[in-house]
């Protein structure tokens, strides 16, 4: 069989899914509400934020939240709302977007890069005992592709040392761990609304915390070192204005209705994709233990034969068929490394970033036939990669 690469019919014409979807009736409302009513910024008495905090810390099963800019700063203003900054140490998995790092050197805390287990690709808690040191201030854990990190044994870490935990939930909308919800599981959690996450308003972000101290530390921090209760031009501390707007408020609001359906959705694909699957040598990279509900951000795969990226990268989208090739790992990015983040062995990462690609969450969203593509590309593709 020819492949689409050489000349050969593609395995798939047809447009996937695109991302966001369109906006439902919902949104429309609340998006010309908030316009209509002229109060764009969250400072002039509308209640798209507050509704949008309100939702998101119950969600979480916590009490507080802040709505931020977007998930970058989230990190930063959480990392620095409980304390951690400079002369402090802030442990990363090496398998990561890469804002995970720079929110903490924005913070003025030292990333410490940390490898990931060898078979789920989250966070390591033998992996984070092995890299803490008497500076070490905050644990940072991905719930990577929708998937909850261990937070048993994170926590467990983080309890005996006496050390913050920050939940990077930016891919992870939705997800359970022990079937609670993640964000609420650490001293704070983070989530984004940029473009590419499951929930989006072009940009955004969210924090939600349990404790009270936390969130009046942490809203100062995004409220320009305001307290809550204090004068409009009393700064006690210092911080910034990092708010997210109304009109951002008002898209996402309405999405919490349908994030549930989405979730199963793209479960559903996974699922089947998984089933389709099984003949080749690719496996659907698990969960990590204790971990509950996926909300399938990406679907990462492990491909169990040697194979050339680039080339089954450029021959899968030539079936129409398009994989994400995955992140370099963090301790390999120079500008990281340039700026002071202390890297640990990270062989379980560097292999990720040879064996393993993505699906993105766009085409989760198709009908199974996506599957089946998936399948047929993969095994046609792989006779040669
Ligand atoms: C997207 C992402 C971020 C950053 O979110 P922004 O809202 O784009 O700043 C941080 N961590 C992870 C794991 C992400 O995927």
């Amino acid at each position: 069989m020819t492949l689409a690469i050489d000349g050969g019919t593609p395995v798939r014409t047809a447009p996937w899914p695109s991302w966001p979807p369109p906006m439902d009736d919902a949104q429309r409302a609340l998006v010309t509400a908030v316009l209509d009513s002229g109060r764009w910024g969250a400072t002039q008495g509308g209640s798209a934020c507050s509704d949008l905090v309100a939702a998101f810390a119950r969600r979480s099963g916590v009490s507080h939240g802040v709505a931020v800019g977007n998930a970058t700063l989230g990190l930063f203003a959480a990392l620095r709302g409980l304390g951690v900054g400079p002369g402090d140490e802030v442990i990363v998995p090496a398998y990561t977007f890469v804002a995970t790092a720079t929110a903490v050197l924005l913070a003025g805390a030292t990333p410490v890069i940390a490898d990931v287990d060898v078979a789920d690709l989250h966070l390591s808690a033998p992996a984070v005992e092995a890299a803490l040191t008497s500076r070490t201030a905050a644990i940072l854990p991905v719930h990577l592709a929708g998937s909850a990190a261990d937070m048993d044994a994170l926590n467990a870490i983080a309890s005996r040392h006496n050390v913050a935990v920050v939940e990077d939930a930016a891919q992870a909308h939705g997800a359970t761990y022990r079937d609670r919800p993640v964000g609420g599981l650490g001293d704070a959690g983070v989530y984004s609304f940029q473009a590419s996450k499951a929930m989006t308003a072009g940009e955004g972000g969210l924090i939600v915390c349990r404790d009270q101290a936390a969130h009046e530390a942490i809203w100062s921090v995004c409220n320009l070192g305001r307290s809550l209760d204090g004068a409009w031009y009393g700064h006690p501390h210092v911080g910034w204005n990092l708010r997210l707007t109304e009109i951002q408020a008002a898209l996402l609001l309405p999405w919490l209705d349908r994030l549930d359906d989405e979730i199963d959705r793209r479960n559903t694909f996974a699922s089947a994709a998984e089933r389709e699957l099984a003949p080749l040598p690719v496996t659907v990279v698990p969960q990590p233990p204790g971990a509950t509900r996926d909300s399938r951000h990406l679907l990462m795969l492990r491909l169990h034969v040697p194979f050339d990226r680039s080339f089954l990268l450029a021959a899968m989208a030539a079936e129409g068929v398009p994989l994400d090739g995955g992140y370099p790992p963090l301790g390999t990015m120079s500008a990281l490394t340039e700026a002071g983040a202390r890297v640990e062995p990270c062989p379980a990462a560097e292999a990720a970033s040879r064996e393993v690609v993505w699906v993105r969450q766009s085409m989760l969203m198709d009908d199974l036939t996506g599957a089946t593509h998936l399948a047929e590309a993969l095994a046609k593709v792989l006779t040669r990669a």
